[in-house]
């Protein structure tokens, strides 16, 4: 059982009020708060271990990168990656997709080839192939959804042609928190030989991670939605594949040897970390892993998915509420409607009672599109949540009903 009462002591920000009422935070999709220990982490680093990293000789520099270097182990070990040189640091999950959609298009595809996606991907899982669809001309090819928010797995087999050349697919929805049987999809991909992301933006601070387990050959996170930094992020890639690609961008750091004729480009990670990296994110980024790590993801998962029952249920008295996903396997988003009153005039009356959701299309506007919807309200839930909260929520939404 996790001690709540506890753990939310170490979050600060958990205590302050808005509009003088306690704040309920239930926009942790959007990001999550930060434990003390990572905000202090950043104290530390600039208090003491300020230094480039990578490039110095003296003391200092060698211990920044001692800490960045051992950040990566970190990483490393928590997604259950085979080696520290497959987690490449980047600025977040849109920065990763970046990466891999221009280096991958640019060294394996050709005008016609398809990138396999899904009905319920967020625009930084969408843009990026887009982008590449300027340069390259490559096309995007959409797996559908069933009326319950799930991914028509047929379908996604259906949709598998010869030009196929990468699925890139969410492993949680951000707006209907369906959770997608990604192993399935791994080795429907690989049956057809072609090479998997993973977006586990929304499922990295929820449920445990095992990159070899899956088989997947890259996940893309960020830092700052499981209570880590802003800033910075990850992307790991099997070795073969980080190999095979070229870089992303130029610069220091990335090269072995320049001429104004030629460079030749660093071992991976390094090929694709041009410039200065966070090493300050981070160091602050393994400090959240740690903190994770110590009150177990399992266990976050288990009382997350019991909150999320809680409140499925309360929601669900509410007459003229209507939930928008119902995947059986779902996991900390819930995103609803209520007939007669705007999103945006529900997330604006909540707000006012120290309630914190998001409302709009989430960044998901083919999505919104495919349900016929402008928008939804959406509450996420984060382990620091209490049931008080969800129950402070309904009595917000009734309240707000009334009025109306
Ligand atoms: N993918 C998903 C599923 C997301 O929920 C988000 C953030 N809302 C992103 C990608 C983009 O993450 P970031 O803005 O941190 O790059």
């Amino acid at each position: 059982m996790l001690n709540i009462a506890e753990i939310r002591k170490d979050f600060p920000i958990l205590s302050r009020t808005v509009y003088g009422k306690p704040l309920v935070y239930l926009d942790n999709a959007a990001t999550t708060q930060k434990p003390r220990c990572v905000v202090e982490k950043i104290e530390e680093m600039y208090y003491n271990l300020n230094a480039n990293v990578h490039r110095g000789v003296h003391f200092l520099s060698q211990e920044a990168t001692n800490a960045h270097e051992a950040a990566r182990v970190t990483v490393q070990k928590f997604i259950g990656a085979k080696s520290s040189s497959e987690i490449v640091f980047t600025h977040g999950t849109t920065e990763s997709i970046n990466l891999v959609a221009s280096s991958f298009c640019r060294a394996f595809c050709r005008e016609g080839d398809e990138i396999l996606i899904t009905a319920m991907e967020h625009h930084s899982n969408i843009v990026p192939w887009q982008l590449q669809g300027d340069i390259k001309g490559v096309k995007l090819q959409v797996v559908p959804i069933n009326e319950n928010g799930e991914l028509c797995l047929d379908e996604l087999e259906k949709k598998i042609s010869p030009c196929t050349k990468l699925i890139a697919v969410t492993h949680i929805s951000n707006v209907l928190g369906t959770i997608n049987p990604i192993e399935k999809i791994t080795e429907i991909a690989h049956k057809h030989n072609i090479p998997i992301l993973i977006d586990a933006a929304q499922s990295i601070p929820h449920l445990p991670i095992d990159v070899q387990k899956i088989d997947c050959d890259f996940l893309v996170f960020s830092s700052h939605k499981m209570y880590g930094p802003t800033g910075i992020g990850v992307l790991y890639g099997k070795e073969k594949w980080l190999d095979a690609l070229p870089p992303y961008q130029g610069g220091g750091e990335m090269i072995a040897s320049v001429t104004f004729e030629r460079t030749t480009y660093s071992e991976i990670p390094f090929k694709f970390e041009a410039g200065t990296p966070d090493f300050v994110g981070s160091a602050a980024l393994a400090t959240a892993l740690d903190y994770i790590s110590e009150i177990g993801l399992k266990n976050i998962s288990r009382y997350e998915h019991e909150l999320l029952k809680y409140a499925t249920q309360q929601l669900q008295t509410i007459k003229g509420l209507h939930i928008i996903g119902n995947a059986t396997n779902k996991s900390s988003v819930i995103s609803f409607l209520v007939d007669g009153i705007h999103p945006y005039d529900m997330g604006m009356l909540l707000d006012k009672m120290g309630i914190a959701v998001r409302t709009g299309h989430h960044c998901a506007e083919p999505l919104m599109n495919e349900l016929g919807i402008p928008g939804t309200v959406r509450a996420s839930l984060a382990f620091y949540n209490t049931h008080e909260e969800i129950d402070a929520l309904i009595k917000g939404i009734e309240r707000i009903i009334t009025m109306f």
